[in-house]
């Protein structure tokens, strides 16, 4: 069970006290940005959705989840109205998101298709990404100002969408070596059994601690390790890359776990923003 102590409890009204994790690293430069990760706790959404249900994909009522967006954006502290939202398909494209963007996938129809990445340098422009396993990693480069939120589950990971998103930093004349990288709650490497066609894409990892083959045809994979050892090799530093610790099969009562549940959840979400 994960320690209360933490989550950072955040008490939006007299009545509603909604529940964040968040970066320490990510943290040191809160009067530049905004971040936090969603948990379960504080929404109103019902049953297997209950209660922060951030996705409008899973079943949900429609206002249920806009409710659960207002509560979440005032606690962390950004105008929902404005959010974009990605597209995940497991792939690797990342978007440069624009003014423009602004409201795609909440109040206006988006045109934003198969992008698990999204970067921008505008201010006040919250970027959202979705989870329930998948590993979501949270970039701010202090050099340029400009921040991004990725989504890499096991198909990302292997087509490096982490490293591509660390090439753009660098297209973009950040330097990489002050370059932060927080990787958010999501499945553990205790938790995540593979089979061998999954376990075949990251045998370059087969070192027993990011892949450990459990000689019975299953392999154990950390995502989050392997894609540390890929962000380091795209030359970030490793001080500057954060993995957090709680996995969300882990803690399903607090956390949404597309496994735990055979897919019979709702959606966590990661979030960040320049701040005006
Ligand atoms: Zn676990």
């Amino acid at each position: 069970m994960i320690d209360e102590k933490r989550l950072t409890q955040i008490k939006i009204d007299n009545d509603t006290t909604v529940s964040v994790i968040k970066s320490k690293l990510l943290s040191k430069f809160d009067d530049k940005i905004v971040h936090g990760f969603s948990t379960r706790l504080g929404g109103v959404s019902k049953d297997h959705l209950s209660s922060m249900n951030l996705s409008f994909s899973r079943g949900d009522e429609r206002d249920n989840v806009l409710e659960n967006h207002r509560r979440f954006a005032k606690a962390l502290g950004y105008d929902e109205k404005k959010l974009v939202f990605s597209d995940q398909v497991h792939k690797d494209h990342i978007r440069i998101c624009t003014e423009e963007d602004a409201g795609k996938g909440i109040i206006i129809e988006s045109d934003i298709k198969e992008t698990d990445g999204l970067m921008t340098e505008v201010k006040g422009l919250p970027l959202i990404t979705f989870f329930a396993d998948c590993v979501p990693l949270l970039f701010y480069a202090p050099d340029i100002n400009t921040v991004a939120a990725v989504h890499s589950g096991w198909k990302g990971t292997f087509l490096r969408i982490g490293p591509k998103t660390v090439k753009l930093f660098r297209d973009r004349n950040a330097d990489i070596s002050k370059l932060i990288c927080y990787i958010g709650p999501s499945i553990c490497g205790g938790c995540y059994e593979i089979g061998p066609d999954t376990a075949e894409n990251f045998m370059d990892f087969n070192d027993g601690i990011i892949l450990r083959d459990n000689h019975n045809g299953k392999y154990n994979l950390s995502l989050q390790k392997a894609i540390r050892k890929t962000l380091i090799k795209e030359g970030m530093k490793e001080e500057n890359i954060e993995i957090s610790d709680i996995c969300t099969a882990c803690n399903s009562d607090i956390l949404f776990s597309h496994r735990k549940t055979n897919g019979k959840r709702g959606n966590l979400a990661a979030v960040i923003m320049l701040k005006q």
